[in-house]
């Protein structure tokens, strides 16, 4: 298919992960802290995307977690439910300071420009190949956090508005950019918002597998017909995955922590196809031979092998995208970049 694009390159990235390295057994408390918390919720029943019940053996666990693969759409299932009492739980509001720093700013510009100005070039490039020129783009990101992928894509001339639920991080958006760009919601005017947005194209970067009544949302965006595309960011059920079961003493970043299920190329075609959607374009590159690295690192030293994990690094380092270059080929990465397009 010719709209798929693999690959990325690590560059300053490694800089910005970082914390993983240096903040291991912090990280790990943190993840078993978010594990407690879900491991006390009801059973999850059913799939999260096909809602074909759960039965049968799991396939793995990993940090105490069992998941199971959904038979019939592929799709990774933690076995408890993410329920509105486990958000309560994990998604602590963070603060922020009131004045920002000159550094402050950098850190926000770097991320902005290594991180988010390519996902949202990949999105207008795509939308272009379907004849949608920037300017006549109208976007709503939905989840738009601290506003990265709204400052890309208006630097980049279209047309885009956010809406958040944390208050904090829409005062720092807003104040980063220097104009209203994003805007605070609660979580339940979130549904009624995609049902009526004027929006030709919706965005999600980094969050349907945070979202509880997803289904709802789903829902939403197939009934309201000026949405015409969907942009979606969304871990996957890869590498990682059994890098992280292998590796029980290395903080777990994909499954587990917040991401109670992940997605697969067959679950997210059954979401398409349900919500009257297909693929336009997809952008695969994923993380995993970055956990890989870092799992070995954090192992060598936590063994006692840190002038071997010395030699070793930059060799590994030098490497880095062409093996991820071949897992991201193999339809087996960690992220996916989606657009969906609604169905003529
Ligand atoms: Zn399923």
């Amino acid at each position: 298919m010719k709209n798929r694009k693999y690959g990325k390159p690590v560059g300053d990235i490694v800089k910005i992960k970082n914390d993983f390295f240096e903040h291991n057994d912090k990280m790990l408390e943190m993840s078993a802290f978010q594990a407690d918390s879900l491991l006390c919720q009801p059973k999850r029943s059913m799939c999260k995307i096909c809602h074909e019940p759960i039965k049968g053996e799991k396939l793995y666990t990993s940090q105490r977690m069992g998941y199971y693969l959904c038979p019939k759409c592929g799709h990774l299932n933690s076995e408890f439910e993410d329920t509105d009492d486990f958000a309560n739980r994990v998604y602590i509001q963070d603060s922020y300071e009131n004045n920002y720093s000159e550094a402050d700013r950098e850190k926000y510009e770097n991320r902005l420009n290594t991180i988010y100005i390519p996902k949202a070039q990949f999105l207008l490039d795509s939308l272009k190949e379907d004849g949608i020129e920037a300017k006549d783009v109208h976007l709503l990101d939905d989840g738009a956090g601290s506003g990265y992928f709204v400052r890309a894509m208006r630097k980049l001339g279209a047309d885009a508005n956010g809406i958040e639920i944390s208050k904090a991080q829409v005062e720092f958006a807003n104040t980063m950019a220097g104009e209203e760009i994003l805007r605070q919601v609660d979580s339940e005017n979130i549904a009624p918002i995609i049902s009526e947005t004027k929006c030709n194209v919706l965005s999600f970067i980094g969050v349907f597998e945070h979202i509880i009544n997803l289904d709802e949302i789903l829902e939403c965006i197939r009934k309201n017909p000026e949405v015409k595309y969907v942009y979606l960011s969304v871990p996957m059920f890869s590498m990682s995955c059994v890098f992280e079961a292998s590796h029980q003493k290395c903080y777990n970043r994909h499954a587990g922590g917040t991401h109670t299920h992940l997605f697969s190329d067959s679950s997210l075609k059954y979401m398409a196809e349900e919500m009257g959607f297909e693929e336009a374009a997809s952008w695969k590159f994923g993380s995993d031979m970055m956990d890989l690295y870092r799992m070995l690192c954090v192992s060598l030293d936590q063994n006692g092998n840190s002038a071997l994990k010395d030699y070793f690094a930059p060799k590994f380092l030098s490497m880095l995208d062409d093996l991820q270059m071949v897992v991201d080929k193999s339809e087996f990465a960690s992220e996916i970049h989606l657009l969906l397009r609604r169905k003529g």
